[in-house]
């Protein structure tokens, strides 16, 4: 009997971070430490708008396991503490409703993320487009389809196509070849 009333404390209660039941506020990705080097301001940013635990404890590891993390599950107890943990920690809990929601969280923070990176491609893409000696240099070069390079089509006629007509896929072949293209 005894044993069963301690498995039933939630291990988040058991370890003093708040009282059960837990819910899940946010996923958090901590900024990457490439990004400090690279651009400390936006780091400095993304630190500052990142969340806040009531216990004062900072980001960048486990409020449960004290292992490193970069993916902070922002928890709150029904007392209203707010803690950081890992997804494997949330999993070893046992706590199925709290798991289903951080792994579906963490899904849609993947392809939101996804499509962000793609977003960038386009980007690039067009940015190069635009760029006056980049056009030369594509001016220059056949079109990579040998029937279009008989009719006298040029890279940049294939390139422009690209950004305009494909999508995702075709941007990323396109910015591949055309980045290849200049720096040959
Ligand atoms: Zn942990």
């Amino acid at each position: 009997m005894t044993i069963e009333i301690v498995e039933k404390i939630h291990k988040f209660e058991k370890a003093g971070l708040g009282k059960a039941p837990f819910t899940l506020v946010d996923v958090w990705n901590a900024p990457s430490r490439s990004l400090a080097e690279a651009n400390p301001e936006a780091y400095n940013r993304a630190i500052s708008e990142g969340p806040r635990t009531t216990s004062g404890r900072g980001f960048c590891s486990c409020h449960y396991c004290g292992h490193e993390i970069l993916t902070h599950c922002v928890i709150e107890g029904s007392d209203g503490a707010r803690f950081f943990v890992g997804s494997d920690c949330v999993a070893k809990t046992g706590d199925k409703g709290l798991i289903i929601r951080v792994m579906t969280e963490i899904k849609k923070k993947q392809k939101d993320r996804r499509r962000e990176l793609d977003q960038q491609k386009i980007e690039e893409f067009a940015s190069l487009m635009r760029t006056p000696e980049i056009r030369d240099i594509l001016e220059k070069l056949p079109h990579p389809n040998a029937h279009f390079a008989s009719r006298g089509k040029t890279l940049l006629n294939w390139a422009d196509f690209m950004r305009r007509c494909s999508g995702v896929a075709g941007t990323k072949k396109g910015l591949r070849i055309v980045k290849k293209a200049i720096a040959s």
